[in-house]
């Protein structure tokens, strides 16, 4: 069982990410820390694509289908072994119809089924904002905004102490190229997903905690049994 956050850049897919994915008990499955994590470690992999995330395009269909597949493969061996997550929670894929189609064919291979997808609706004004302001933990991944959602402690990671720094891609000419791409490549996906009734729209736009709340009365009904599983974000409702 399977969940996808959809929303451009900077609509707050991977902070909503970071949250859900425990209460849910979903692996958070962000194709964008993949292949990050590659480029830092200048892994084949990370050499081919990195030229191309610099300039904020979209790495080719065939690349991050395979990367998918495989995370997909490991978390049913981890499943297999009883631990504990039940599915992916998507978080940046799919990004073309070409990946979505890729997705349910692989899907359907495996018997395995999305529950829910859920866009995040931010306005493009706020979405410029929040890239330029974001800051990124480099040791644990942990999101920030110099604005709206700063570390406790000025330029200090509140989990592990290190330097939230911003990203490469982050920076004026990759954020109009990555949101035009968004326009003109991944919305699209919104309305093949809408046709098979698993579209649920949530307003992005208010605070972090509004919006959790918000997709865990969408998905609710669908993923009812993890979420009843409790993180240190507070107290989880029982959707059941
Ligand atoms: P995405 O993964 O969709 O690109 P992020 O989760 O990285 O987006 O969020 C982008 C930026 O916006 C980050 O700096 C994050 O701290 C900030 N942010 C996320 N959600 C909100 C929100 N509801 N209100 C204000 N800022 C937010
Ligand atoms: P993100 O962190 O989700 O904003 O992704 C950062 C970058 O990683 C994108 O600008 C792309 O270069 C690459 N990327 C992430 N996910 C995908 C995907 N599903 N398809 C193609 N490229 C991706």
């Amino acid at each position: 069982m399977h969940l996808i956050l959809m929303g451009a850049q900077g609509s707050g897919k991977g902070t909503q990410a970071a949250r859900l994915a425990p209460r849910l008990r979903l692996e958070h499955l962000s194709t964008g820390d993949l292949f990050r994590e590659a480029i830092a470690a200048k892994s084949p992999l990370g050499q081919r694509v990195q030229p191309i995330y610099d300039r904020g395009d979209l790495i080719p269909d065939d690349l991050t289908v395979a990367l998918v597949e495989e995370r997909l493969d490991r978390i049913a061996a981890d499943r297999a072994e009883g631990l504990a997550a039940r599915g992916a929670l998507f978080d940046g894929f799919p990004r073309t119809l070409a990946q979505a189609e890729a997705l349910d064919a692989l899907l359907a291979r495996r018997g395995e089924a999305i529950a829910a997808i859920v866009e995040i609706d931010v306005p493009m004004d706020q979405l410029v904002s929040r890239l330029s302001g974001r800051r990124v933990c480099p040791n644990c991944g942990t999101t920030y905004h110099v604005e709206f959602n700063p570390p406790k402690q000025a330029g200090v990671c509140d989990v592990c102490g290190g330097t939230p720094a911003q990203r490469d891609d982050d920076k004026p000419g990759p954020i109009t190229r990555r949101l035009e791409n968004y326009r003109t490549q991944t919305a699209p996906l919104l309305a093949y997903y809408r046709e098979r009734g698993l579209l649920t729209r949530v307003d992005g736009a208010q605070d972090i905690e509004l919006v959790t709340q918000a997709i865990l009365d969408a998905v609710g009904p669908r993923l009812a049994d993890g979420a009843t599983s409790g993180t240190s974000d507070g107290p989880v409702r029982d959707e059941a």
